[in-house]
């Protein structure tokens, strides 16, 4: 017998598994990689967001046990009280350093991206402020801006005159405008230029998050400094969070910003002070893959030939390839249980490609998210491209209409 409180829970369980919308999660049984076990079978991936190939790289990993004898495993408490330790502080000045979004910036480490976010936007604003966020943002800035309790206000995705229009008309006593530099689930990048000018005409702080874009975007003197660096912009206005568990390969976060904004956050940011802080043995891997970062510049290269090369092909597929620069490059289906059946046939043929369904992205807009690697080689993308070629000519995957609609 069970209880109605758990019979309610199944009850929803079964709808959702109903509606193609359970989530199951895979256990991996190696490193990650280009290649990973699962169930017993190697599989080629294009799935996992270490997009220089750093999450097993030997100078991290080296880095990581040196540090381990040096420093043990557990921070032991938070930053404030004694967890902040020589390698979290070296890390912190050689991410300023780097990033530099504004003169006289500092960084800040967080031990997740989606607690840096809930730290930002949770101590920026308050009950008489409003957030401007871009519809398609990321679930932990919503959710940093639910927790601030400032007006939050969702404008469109992309819609830069819709976001002007609400900033004039706003009360608010601090706007800050919040968005992902790039889109998560598309791959596309903002039109961060035109945010930062109207951050500066309403006397907005701009906060951005290049959890996708750190490592992966820069400019030509410097490539994987991040979204900034490609769109020219230095603010100090701007409000910088990059993550360190996708393209660095590691695991965290950090915010840039002016000093005052990160002395704020020292002194007022709940999610910081009151969590313990990252192992130091991570701090410190990190160190050895901002090196890698900085200056392997032959991995960037590569990562952007894969990206050239998996564009051009696919553009023969009878499916939707979203414009993207970036290492995320999304096939939309639309329907939940085509986006399914597709990574089933991936899967079938040594291809592990998530299928990402409502509520990570927009209801009719399932999609395959194919994300590369620098660890990739020409030949893996080839072979992915082939794999999706056969199924769209022999598996009759072409239109949607021709599965159950289960959207
Ligand atoms: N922002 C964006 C845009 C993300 O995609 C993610 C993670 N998927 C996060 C923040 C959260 O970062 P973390 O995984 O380090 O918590």
């Amino acid at each position: 017998m069970t209880t109605p409180l758990i019979d309610h829970l199944e009850r929803e369980l079964g709808e959702r598994e109903a509606a193609g919308l359970l989530r199951v999660r895979r256990v991996i049984e190696s490193a990650q990689g280009p290649r990973v076990h699962v169930d017993g079978r190697e599989l080629v991936a294009f799935a996992s967001n270490d997009y220089l190939g750093l999450a097993a790289h030997p100078a991290v990993i080296a880095a990581a046990h040196r540090a381990l004898d040096r420093y043990g495993v557990g921070a032991g408490a938070s930053p404030m009280v004694c967890g902040h330790f020589a390698p979290h502080d070296a890390l912190e000045d050689a991410l300023a350093d780097f990033v530099q979004p504004c003169a006289n910036a500092r960084a800040l480490t967080f031990s997740t991206g989606y607690l840096a976010n809930l730290a930002i936007l949770s101590t920026l604003a308050g009950r008489d402020d409003a957030i401007f966020a871009d519809r398609l943002n990321h679930a932990c800035l919503n959710d940093g801006a639910l927790l601030s309790r400032a007006h939050f206000v969702r404008y469109p995705h992309g819609d830069v005159d819709r976001l002007d229009a609400a900033l004039r008309s706003t009360p608010a006593r601090r706007r800050i405008i919040a968005t992902d530099a790039v889109f998560s689930m598309d791959g596309e990048i903002a039109p961060l230029a035109r945010l930062a000018a109207l951050a500066e005409e309403h006397d907005a702080w701009l906060v951005v998050d290049d959890a996708h874009g750190f490592g992966v975007l820069g400019s030509a003197e410097a490539p994987g400094r991040g979204s900034l660096a490609r769109a020219g912009l230095r603010s100090e206005r701007i409000v910088y969070m990059g993550t360190l568990g996708k393209a660095a390969g590691v695991a965290g976060a950090f915010v840039a910003a002016h000093e005052a904004v990160i002395e704020t956050l020292v002194q007022r940011a709940r999610p910081y002070i009151y969590s313990t802080a990252a192992p130091p043995a991570l701090a410190a891997a990190l160190l050895a893959s901002l090196e890698l970062i900085r200056h392997d510049r032959a991995r960037h290269a590569h990562l952007h030939a894969l990206i050239a090369r998996f564009r051009d092909r696919a553009k023969a597929l009878p499916w939707t390839l979203l414009p993207s620069a970036t290492a995320i490059q999304p096939i939309v289906l639309g329907n939940n249980a085509l986006a399914l059946d597709l990574a089933a046939l991936l899967c079938s043929r040594g291809f592990l490609v998530p299928a990402i369904r409502p509520p990570t992205v927009p209801v009719g807009t399932a999609r395959l998210r194919v994300s590369l690697s620098a660890a990739h080689t020409a030949a893996d993308v080839d072979a992915l491209l082939d794999a999706l070629s056969e199924i769209a000519r022999h598996e009759g995957v072409r239109e949607p209409s021709m599965r159950a609609a289960a959207t």
